[in-house]
């Protein structure tokens, strides 16, 4: 099943998109998890194209679509894909449209994360990362290692409060524009809404999961 985890900055997509893949037998994939890498890697041929990325901004449409063209041959990803943070413009939406009918595919399913401001905020500015195994977690949780790996937590570079509300005006002026794009199409589409702080990992993915249920696309 290849899915499109739709969401502004902070939704919880990279962390809904690694159960989903799990739950769903498909593998997950994160073209900002990407990028950083290619950050971390002054030898990278695209390692000048991503360094907008401390910005706020938006890497090229040219350089993100050739790198998922890329990525998505592998054969990890021939059983199905979460996108998460792709597609972000119209541009790339169509040309993951192409690039997986292409390959006999198309998308089955748009996840909408539907965050509160005040959620988003309390998320990002409390966000650490396992650099190692990519898991997220929140500073109220007071680790200072990853429990999965034992790798020393960070914070993202670009997650701080200016960087932020660069990446929020990203979303609304090139990201937000999608939901019509898909609304569109006859591609299933399921919203939900999250505006408490309180409610967990779990609590989003079992709504996830029973809206699967509800539309059938799981048992
Ligand atoms: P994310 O981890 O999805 O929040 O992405 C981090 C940053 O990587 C974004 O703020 C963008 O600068 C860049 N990025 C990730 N995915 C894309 C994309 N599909 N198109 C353009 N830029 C992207």
């Amino acid at each position: 099943m290849d899915i499109v985890l739709l969401g502004p900055p902070g939704s919880g997509k990279g962390t809904q998109g690694s159960l989903l893949a799990g739950q769903l037998g498909a593998k997950h994939l994160s073209t900002g998890d990407l990028f950083r890498e290619i950050l971390s890697n002054k030898s990278h041929p695209l390692y000048s194209k991503v360094q907008i990325i401390k910005e706020g901004k938006l890497v090229s449409d040219e350089v993100v679509n050739l790198v998922v063209q890329d990525g998505i041959k592998k054969p990890e990803y021939q059983n199905g894909i979460i996108f998460d943070g792709y597609p972000r413009t119209i541009c790339q939406a169509k040309a993951l449209d192409q690039m997986l009918s292409d390959m006999g595919r198309k998308i089955d399913l748009v996840i909408d994360l539907n965050v509160s401001q005040d959620v988003i905020l309390f998320r990002i500015l409390g966000r650490l990362v396992c650099p190692k195994c990519k898991q997220v977690f929140h500073k109220k949780q007071g680790l200072s290692n990853c429990p999965n790996c034992g790798e020393g937590l960070v914070s993202r570079t670009d997650d701080t409060e200016e960087v932020i509300v660069k990446r929020m005006q990203e979303y609304e002026a090139n990201t937000a524009p999608l939901h019509d794009y898909y609304n569109n199409s006859q591609t299933i589409h399921i919203t939900l809404s999250v505006d408490d702080t309180s409610l967990s990992v779990k609590g989003v993915n079992d709504q996830i999961m029973a809206k699967l249920k509800e539309k059938g696309i799981i048992q």
